[in-house]
């Protein structure tokens, strides 16, 4: 049995796990203030707070141009890994490994032939991997 169809996360998927754990940290910070009081732990949420609606921004913006990438023609193929993010870098990208897909059309039996993958060669592991 093959894997699920995989795709190539943007890093705005990142930006809202920090965004996330930053809004996590403060509300469990504030919970200890409403306990103890104790005016480090304010000290603590005056910094974090400033630092966690930065995060918010990062991650809204970054949010926006995925949007905007939604219209590049190119789109699917930053889905699907073979290209990377034109927001990321492009040092050090690997292509995503494709070996493990299902076929949308002939294992998952969406879609028309035109969806088929069965063929496409693995942009990690090339033609000798493929099969
Ligand atoms: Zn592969
Ligand atoms: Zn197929």
């Amino acid at each position: 049995m093959r894997r699920i169809i995989g795709i190539q996360l943007h890093h705005s998927v990142n930006l809202d796990d920090a965004s996330r754990y930053g809004v996590n940290m403060l509300s469990a910070l504030e919970g200890a203030l409403k306990r103890t009081g104790d005016p480090e732990i304010q000290a603590l949420i005056d910094q974090l707070q400033p630092l966690v609606r930065q995060i918010g921004v990062a991650r809204t913006a970054a949010g926006l141009r995925l949007q905007l990438h939604h219209r590049d023609p190119d789109f699917k193929r930053y889905v699907d890994g073979e290209l990377p993010w034109p927001d990321e870098l492009e040092e050090g990208f690997v292509p995503r490994c494709t070996c493990g897909d299902r076929c949308l059309f002939h294992d998952v039996g969406r879609g028309t032939q035109d969806d088929c993958n069965c063929d496409r060669v693995c942009g990690q592991h090339g033609e000798a991997e493929a099969a």
